[in-house]
């Protein structure tokens, strides 16, 4: 090492990860003036071509690095992720990083903030739900700011500036405190007894903090068991330790009742990452990540990523829900990453859910992680009872009347009319999943996908449910010319539309994705829930997440069979959790809960253990059969997609491929099964075609693919086919 002058203790050079497909970061020469810039972590501005990009540091080169430690863990961690995921270092950081990577660091936070406390005489107004809930938060805090509101109520802080325009609410402008204030909420933790059960479970990760090491915990938790408590009293556990916690949930919309309970608990130490974030505001939260200010980030998958100097504990809430999937771009689990990270930081990491996946379970069995139950309900409520009701006896019944069995019917009625709640739960969104010629069987497809579009009556259309394309329902045939073309089938929208006409004094309301898209939906419709203005709630998978709603006393499950019909190895699986979850909304106040699945299949075995709360005796047959068939997690997937728009093209693509593979993978004991049209063989105008390969167990997918797809992929982009790499798939259909 050459002499150092006091100057020159400063790097010269920097390497930059840049958000392109390569692997490698660049080097560049830090400018002059700006040594005491450049830190591990710190997003620039590079030429890089022709055009400039931003990049992120990744290491100083020369000198001492200033404070960098931080950042430079998360870099190791990401780039280990992306080696895993096969995806290239770039792509992985935009994913990872705020809303991608922005051009120019962020400004640095303002020094004032606008605060708003209620008005002295506040007028009378047509209040929203969600007015009423920003309200009542103001209330609750006395002063709280834009920012905490939107945390709390997802929008809040658009809703407290109309609030405040219309003189309900006053706005003042204060100094922004250095350190964070106390929490003014309320803290329910003060009146909760841990249960003995919680007290086990507690008892464990507070060893495993105390200790430092890595460890690993299923909380096996029934619905209504108080995990959720057992999440929070953990995370105070790891601040004791003086590390920070990552809190993982599928889908930060739809928890607000959730972040209540985290905001009373820790105040402002919480930062919150919700898809509702202007990209500011995720960038302000992603720096007080960065900057200690808080030691919780609570968030959907890809708070994974949270750029923490040292984690202790992960916890990954629902840790079955394929939500932790993410399904574009980068293909990436969030529960298998934040198991990663913990490894790498020494943390602990607690995976929850009322019905564990395989992949947990397994994880017990052979001792990689410690087994941790909560049998029962709080306060003693028992599950509810579930009755399973053969739909295939219905065929006197025609139309919509064909999926209300008498006993269904009879159930909702007697809930109604004991002043209760009603929640109706199928998974199909829609009026009618398909419009069919009754003279010739034509059902009308999607012009770009081969999938029959779903006929939605509210909007007039319909829709590709994987395009989006939209179209004019036809009046005549485009087969035969025939003018029967019939409504065939039922998605919720008609479920809602048949209740209301059934029940006409119900207030009905429905939550899906299609409503969703809109803002602040979820809460409007969840706060309406709460406050009891809603009799029966329609919904799909959403309405089974989570949800306390102690009304509830009836829950019917329309067609338990949609899940079950899809060509994939996890169908009985996620029919097993979806059944298990949406009944968990049933009887969780002091009355009891009934439950009514219909279905085609009602011996099927994912039912009848649903019906018959047996988890442990489902996953066991569930673990049997994925041995026999060496499916995950008794060994790993890899699903190589192409696509293009020539379907001769594709077709020889993946036969390339696969002749191309055969050899290395065989020696290394992988099957590759394929090359095969996809299920869905177009989508969005394209073909595809795909190769599955099952390895063994613990296969080091990072190690030995990237070297190995890399000539490949090129070859085929020459072709006009793109080939993508899903490590562990979990959407086998396109
Ligand atoms: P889960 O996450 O398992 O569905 P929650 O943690 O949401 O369950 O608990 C269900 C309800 O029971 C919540 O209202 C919660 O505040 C309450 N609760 C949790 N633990 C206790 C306890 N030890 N004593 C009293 N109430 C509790
Ligand atoms: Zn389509």
């Amino acid at each position: 090492m050459g002499v150092m002058s006091p100057s020159a203790a400063s790097p010269v050079f920097v390497e930059v990860a840049v958000p392109l497909p390569i692997d490698h970061p660049f080097t560049y020469r830090i400018p002059s003036g700006q040594e005491t810039r450049a830190r591990v972590g710190v997003r620039v501005l590079v030429p890089f071509g022709r055009r400039k990009v931003t990049g992120l540091i990744t290491a100083l080169t020369d000198g001492t690095s200033l404070k960098g430690r931080e950042a430079r863990e998360v870099l190791a961690f990401l780039s280990a992720a992306a080696r895993e995921c096969l995806a290239p270092m770039g792509e992985m950081l935009r994913a990872a990083l705020p809303g991608g990577l922005p051009r120019r660091e962020a400004p640095s936070s303002p020094r004032t903030e606008t605060v708003y406390h209620a008005a002295e005489g506040s007028t009378d107004t047509a209040w929203t739900p969600k007015q009423r809930m920003v309200y009542a938060a103001v209330l609750a805090a006395g002063e709280i700011s834009a920012p905490e509101l939107s945390a709390l109520v997802p929008g809040g802080g658009d809703v407290a500036r109309k609030l405040a325009a219309k003189g309900i609410l006053a706005a003042t402008v204060r100094e922004k405190s250095a350190a964070p204030s106390a929490p003014h909420l309320p803290d329910s933790a003060g009146t909760i007894v841990p249960t003995s059960h919680q007290e086990a479970a507690l008892a464990k990760t507070g060893v495993a903090l105390a200790s430092g090491g890595f460890a690993a915990f299923v909380l096996h938790g029934i619905t209504g068991s108080g995990k959720t408590e057992v999440y929070l009293r953990a995370i105070e556990q790891a601040r004791l330790t003086g590390r920070q916690a990552v809190y993982l949930v599928p889908e930060i919309a739809l928890t607000p009742q959730l972040l209540g309970r985290v905001r009373a608990r820790f105040g402002e130490a919480a930062a919150v990452l919700h898809s509702g974030l202007t990209r500011a505001d995720r960038a302000l939260q992603w720096r007080r990540i960065r900057g200690g200010e808080v030691f919780l980030s609570i968030g959907a998958r890809s708070a994974v990523f949270s750029p923490f100097s040292s984690p202790g504990l992960f916890i990954v809430d629902e840790e079955h829900d394929s939500a932790y999937k993410q399904e574009e771009g980068i293909r990436y689990q969030a529960r298998d990453l934040a198991l990663m990270r913990a490894r790498m930081e020494e943390a602990v990491v607690l995976l929850g859910s009322a019905t564990p996946s395989a992949e947990a379970i397994h994880l017990a069995q052979t001792g990689e992680a410690t087994l941790l139950s909560l049998p029962e309900r709080i306060g003693a409520r028992n599950l509810p009872e579930i009755t399973v009701v053969d739909l295939k006896g219905q065929t006197a019944r025609r139309g919509a009347d064909r999926y209300f069995s008498p006993a269904l019917e009879e159930a909702v009625e007697e809930t109604l009319s004991r002043g209760e709640k009603v929640m109706l739960f199928l998974n199909r969104r829609g009026y009618a999943p398909a419009l069919t010629c009754l003279d010739c069987g034509t059902t009308v497809h999607c012009r770009n996908c081969q999938v029959a579009l779903t006929f939605h009556k509210q909007d007039g259309v319909l829709l590709c449910h994987y395009c989006g394309a939209r179209e004019t329902p036809p009046e005549r045939c485009g087969a035969c010319d025939g003018h029967k073309v019939a409504q065939v089938g039922i998605g919720t929208e008609r479920l809602v539309a048949w209740s209301a006409k059934r029940w006409k004094e119900a207030r009905v309301a429905r939550l899906d994705s299609d409503l969703g898209r809109k803002r602040g939906f979820y809460e409007e419709v969840l706060s309406r829930m709460h406050s009891g203005e809603v009799d029966i709630l329609v919904g799909t998978q959403i309405i089974a997440k989570g949800h306390d709603f102690p009304e509830v006393t009836f829950v019917g499950v329309l067609l338990a069979d949609l899940s079950l019909s899809f060509p994939d190895f996890r169908s009985a699986e996620r029919t097993f959790q979806i059944l298990t979850q949406v009944s968990g909304r049933a009887g969780r106040g002091d009355r009891p809960g009934t439950v009514i699945i219909q279905t085609l299949s009602p011996d099927h075995v994912c039912i009848r253990k649903a019906a018959e709360h047996d988890f442990h005796g489902f996953m066991e047959k569930e673990l049997a059969e994925r041995e026999a068939l060496g499916y995950p997690p008794f060994g790993r997937m890899l699903l190589l997609r192409f696509w293009g728009p020539k379907l001769d093209r594709v077709q020889a693509a993946a036969g390339n491929v696969a002749e191309a593979l055969s050899r290395p993978l065989s020696e290394a004991g992988i099957v590759l099964l394929g090359p095969a049209p996809s299920p869905i063989g177009l989508v969005k105008k394209k073909y595809r075609y795909q190769i599955l390969l099952k390895m063994p167990p613990r296969f080091p997918v990072g190690d030995f693919f990237p070297e190995l797809l890399r000539p490949l992929r090129d070859v085929a982009k020459k072709a006009g086919v793109r080939m993508e790499a899903d490590v562990d798939p979990y959407n086998l259909m396109v």
